[in-house]
């Protein structure tokens, strides 16, 4: 286990497939419940400002894999630690707190709901970031879809977008406790709970705009399904950004996500 330490300015990476970002030593300024199922965690680090993410764009964390490992410092990519991703919710550069903020639902019991239930005041954590790819925000209108894990990247890319062009998040929710708050008005956000396919499809289909461009973000069989009814309805390859976050039944792997070919 590494030793503790405090938090420390960030390291430009410059080579490698992750050339271009950062690697963090955040330190946990609170832990709150954001709902009965959801933590949110704001960090802090020395030259936040750095992060400089775009919406929708996650950091990647290194968490212990053993449930009685301490969290503090834990490294990236070393025995004894696992990557999970958790999309930047917020974020404050400059101030009295400079901080970000990621929301991270608790359900499954796997490395990275325990990290984020186990972490206090104080900890420090590793991160890389920030990463991820975002489309850009030219489409005519947007569609973003998502469960609760994917809820806090469409929120995210939906308050973005919201004022400059029409857009919409569908959330598919297994509970009314993984309901997640924005600030995006209410007309522009349909939570379905516990809906089934039938619903969700109808739900899908009558938020379609000409020219949309849909993001889905969420369960790997889901985000299949979502992207089958899209493509159904009539929206073309290029205009739809699939992203699996998590895999019923199988651990996300090692990198972060659900592993290929399951
Ligand atoms: C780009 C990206 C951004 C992401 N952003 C967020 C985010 O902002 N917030 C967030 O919460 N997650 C987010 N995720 C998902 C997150 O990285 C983890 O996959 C998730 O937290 C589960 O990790 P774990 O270690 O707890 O469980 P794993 O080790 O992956 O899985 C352990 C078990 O728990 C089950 N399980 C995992 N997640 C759930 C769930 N949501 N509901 C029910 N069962 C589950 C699995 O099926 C498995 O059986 C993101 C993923 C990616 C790829």
């Amino acid at each position: 286990m590494a030793e503790a330490s405090g938090p420390r300015p960030p390291e430009a990476i410059t080579e490698g497939r992750l050339a271009g970002v950062h690697r963090w030593w955040l330190q946990v300024l609170d832990a709150t419940a954001l709902t009965p199922s959801v933590r949110r965690l704001r960090l802090t680090s020395p030259d936040l400002h750095l992060l400089a993410p775009e919406p929708g764009q996650d950091l990647m964390f290194a968490v212990p894999v053993d449930p009685d490992d301490r969290v503090q410092a834990t490294p990236i990519n070393q025995p004894g630690t696992t990557n999970r991703r958790y999309t930047i919710r917020g974020y404050l550069p400059v101030g009295d707190q400079p901080h970000v903020v990621v929301d991270v639902v608790l359900h499954g019991g796997g490395p990275g709901a325990r990290w984020a239930s186990s972490v206090s005041p104080g900890d420090v954590v590793e991160a890389v970031g920030p990463r991820g790819k975002v489309v850009p925000a030219d489409a005519a209108s947007h569609l973003f879809v998502a469960d609760a894990a994917g809820a806090p990247a469409m929120l995210t890319m939906l308050e973005a977008v919201v004022d400059h062009a029409p857009g919409r998040v569908v959330l598919v929710l297994d509970h009314d406790d993984e309901r997640q708050p924005t600030t995006a008005p209410a007309d522009r956000v349909e939570v379905l709970v516990g809906a089934d396919d039938e619903r969700v499809a109808a739900a899908l289909r009558s938020a379609l705009n000409p020219g949309v461009h849909a993001y889905l973000a969420g369960e790997r069989r889901q985000v299949a399904g979502w992207k089958r009814i899209l493509t159904e309805a009539g929206v073309p390859a290029d205009a739809l950004s699939p992203k699996a976050y998590w895999s019923r039944g199988d651990a996300n792997a090692g990198h972060g996500e659900p592993a290929p070919d399951r």
